[in-house]
C-alpha cells in the first residue's frame, strides 16, 4: 500500500528555490492545521534530508516531508531552556556541515516569541547560510480560526503581542504591566497560561475593566481547538473551571466581541450566529 502523502503532487508553477546541500532554511509551520503551511515550506518540506521541528510542529505537517528524511524532534524541556537552545542551534550548525539540508521547522512564525532570530544569527556567525521563511503566527491565525479580526476597524488600530513568560522563563514581571494596560487597544498574550491570573491581575489594577472581553484560544486551527471567552474579572475563575490547556493564545479586547458574529467554524456545524452586531454599531457592517 502507498501512503497517498508519500506521492508528492507538484507544486504549482513558479521558480522554486533549490535547499542545496549545507543550508538551512528556518521555516514557520504556522499554528497547526497543514493548510496554513506556506508553499515556500511545503517546497522545503519536500527537499530537506533533516527536520529539526518543535514541539509545537503538528505531525500532520511532517507528512508532507520526503519519507526518507530524518525528523529531529527539538522541544523543549523544563529546567534549563538556555544551554536547551544552545545545544539546537550548535546542532543546526552540525547538520550544516555535514553538508545536510537543514529544514528548521518552528511553530507559527519562527520570528514571533520563537527564538528564531538567535538560532538564525548563530547559524551566521558559524558562516552557515540561511533562508528564513515566515508563517503564520498563532496570535494572529490561531484567534481568526476562532472568529476573532486581530483588528477591527472599530475596535483598535493597533495590537499589542506580548509573551507571558520574560526572559528567565519564569514570570511575566519584568514586563511593564502598567505601560502595557495603558497603551494597548488589544492585547494578544502568548505563553500566558500559565501566569494568567498575574496578568489579569496586573492589567485590572492598572486600570483595565473588570467586563472587558477575553478569550482564550487554545490548539487553535487544530481539531482539538477550544475557545473560552470571558472577560479580564472572571478569566482567572473561567481558566480554573474549564479544560483548556497551553498552547493557547490570551486575547484581550472588544476584537473577542466579533465572535459572536464571526464564529465561523459553528457557522458551519450548524449555529447560528448569536449577534449580528456585537459592537452596537446600529448600521450593516458595509456602512461607513
Ligand atoms: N512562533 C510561534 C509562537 C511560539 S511561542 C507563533 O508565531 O505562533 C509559543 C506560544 O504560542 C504558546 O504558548 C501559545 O501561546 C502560542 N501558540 C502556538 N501555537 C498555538 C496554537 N495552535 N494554539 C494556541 N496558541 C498557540
Amino acid at each position: 500500500m502507498t501512503d497517498s502523502l508519500s506521492i508528492p503532487a507538484p507544486l504549482p508553477g513558479g521558480d522554486w528555490p533549490e535547499m542545496q546541500p549545507g543550508w538551512v532554511w528556518l521555516c514557520g509551520a504556522g499554528p497547526g492545521d497543514p493548510g496554513l503551511l506556506t508553499l515556500h515550506a511545503l517546497n522545503a518540506l519536500r527537499q530537506a534530508d533533516v527536520i529539526v521541528y518543535d514541539a509545537l510542529v503538528q505531525k500532520d505537517v511532517l507528512a508532507w516531508a520526503r519519507p526518507e528524511a530524518e525528523a529531529i524532534y527539538a522541544g523543549k524541556r523544563g529546567g534549563k531552556p538556555s544551554a536547551k537552545q544552545r545545544d539546537i542551534s550548535l546542532r543546526l550548525v552540525d547538520l550544516a556541515r555535514e553538508g545536510k539540508r537543514v529544514l528548521r521547522l518552528k511553530g507559527g512564525d519562527p520570528f514571533v516569541f520563537g527564538r528564531g532570530g538567535e538560532e538564525a544569527q548563530t547559524l551566521i556567525q558559524h558562516g552557515v547560510n540561511v533562508r528564513i521563511i515566515p508563517g503564520i503566527s498563532a496570535g494572529i491565525g490561531g484567534l481568526a480560526y476562532a472568529g476573532i479580526p486581530v483588528t477591527h476597524r472599530d475596535v483598535n488600530q493597533s495590537v499589542t503581542f506580548v509573551t507571558g513568560h520574560d526572559q528567565s522563563g519564569n514570570t511575566p514581571s519584568s514586563l511593564n504591566w502598567r505601560a502595557i494596560a495603558e497603551g494597548a487597544q488589544v492585547l494578544v498574550i502568548y505563553m500566558g497560561m500559565k501566569h494568567a491570573p498575574q496578568i489579569a491581575g496586573a492589567l485590572l489594577e492598572a486600570g483595565r475593566p473588570a467586563d472587558e472581553p477575553v478569550a482564550v484560544v487554545s490548539e487553535a486551527t487544530t481539531a482539538a481547538q477550544k475557545v473560552l471567552e470571558t472577560t479580564l474579572g472572571t478569566l482567572v475563575a473561567d481558566l480554573a473551571a474549564s479544560d483548556l490547556e497551553p498552547p493557547a493564545i490570551i486575547c484581550v479586547g472588544r476584537s473577542v466581541l466579533m465572535r459572536q458574529v464571526l464564529d465561523w467554524q459553528g457557522l458551519a456545524a450548524g449555529q447560528a450566529p448569536r449577534n449580528l452586531d456585537p459592537l452596537g454599531r446600529g448600521r450593516p457592517a458595509e456602512a461607513s
